[in-house]
């Protein structure tokens, strides 16, 4: 089977997978504790895939055109002994294998994960203030261990590690000048997003969202930055240098300069679903076939058919008229 482009001429080249839709956080902009409380049904484990059958997935793949896995939840950190899928994983070895985490178990696991051929790491990390990090994260975990976890993860060999903050305005925005500070000079990227109206259950409002600009603005009047080009095309973060020539941070507006036109990414859901956009309604049943027991063949159409009729593009269709569309939640889909 040859690469595949979808119906807007989009290569599939990256897959999230979602391995539990569990997590130790209840950020207010991701999983809020009034709906994510002791009444709330997480995902049966029978339904979930097995990291045999999410390798089975991968390895179809290859042959389309990916080339970039992203691990991801929910926490994926909570999934038992993750690296073990990480080393299955592995066996490509072309492939790159990234993980996104809020950091808090890294410490212990960073090691194993880097044995395991893990490439990449993102920490999502909203705000180094002991205060607006325990808001907004709505944990008892103190944001330094979630600085012990990237300490940690260097000290195993991970190189560059990338920060993801997500900006709220009133809650995080009068702390990012100082997040952005902390790292600069040490080769570590913060990522500032724009908070994004995944979800039903965050009560997202185009007021809440601090723009990219309006970030780069705020930053750029303290550190000094000028733009950078991208690394390579699809690249989600638009780039900036620091003029003193200490680092960069990125910037991802997902919201105000949507980047769908690029965007080859696939996502796996942890009950083994496939969509072709975090704000997809509906995703299609890749378990009832694994389950199958197809041979590969079959799966690899399977996937191959699904990326070729992918027509989505929400971002860029985002208005008034999307807001009471039903949409799934990233602990479900993965961020
Ligand atoms: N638990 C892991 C973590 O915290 O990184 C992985 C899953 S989390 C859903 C992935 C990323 O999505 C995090 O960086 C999180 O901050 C981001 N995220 C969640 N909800 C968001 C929203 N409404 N807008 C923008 N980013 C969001």
């Amino acid at each position: 089977m040859n690469p595949v482009t979808d119906q807007l001429g989009r290569s599939l080249t990256d897959l999230r997978v979602s391995v539990t839709d569990r997590c130790n956080f209840r950020c207010r902009y991701c999983m809020p504790r009034e709906h994510f409380d002791q009444e709330h049904r997480y995902l049966p484990r029978a339904d979930i895939l097995s990291f045999e059958e999410i390798a089975r997935v991968v390895a179809s793949l290859g042959p389309l055109g990916l080339r970039k896995v992203r691990l991801t939840g929910g926490e994926p950190l909570l999934r038992s002994e993750l690296h073990k899928l990480v080393a299955l994983l592995h066996q490509q070895p072309e492939l790159e294998i990234a993980l996104t985490t809020n950091g808090s178990l890294l410490a212990k696991q960073a090691g194993a994960l880097h044995d395991a051929g893990l490439t990449r790491l993102t920490v999502s990390l909203d705000s180094l203030s002991p205060e607006v990090f325990a808001r907004m994260t709505d944990s008892d975990l103190p944001v330094t261990e979630v600085l012990a976890g990237i300490e940690a993860a260097h000290a195993v060999g991970f190189g560059q590690i990338k920060i993801n903050a997500v900006v709220r305005r009133g809650v995080n925005d009068h702390t990012i000048v100082e997040l952005a500070r902390h790292f600069k000079g040490s080769g570590d990227i913060v990522r500032f997003i724009e908070y994004m109206d995944v979800g039903l259950t965050n009560g997202w409002r185009m007021d809440h969202v601090l723009s990219g600009r309006e970030i780069v603005e705020r930053i750029g009047a303290e550190l000094p930055l000028e733009a950078a080009s991208a690394n390579y095309t699809g690249e989600v973060a638009k780039r900036y240098r620091y003029l003193d020539g200490s680092g960069e941070i990125g910037l991802i507006t997902s919201v105000t300069q949507p980047f769908c036109g690029d965007c080859g990414r696939l996502r796996l859901s942890a009950d083994g679903h496939i969509f072709g956009c975090l704000f997809a309604r509906v995703g299609t049943d890749l378990r009832a076939l694994l389950r199958g027991a197809p041979d590969d063949a079959e799966l690899a159409a399977a996937l191959h058919d699904f990326w070729r009729s992918r027509t989505e593009r929400y971002s860029e269709l985002r208005s008034t008229g999307t807001r009471h569309l039903r949409r799934l939640e990233m602990s479900y889909l993965g961020g």
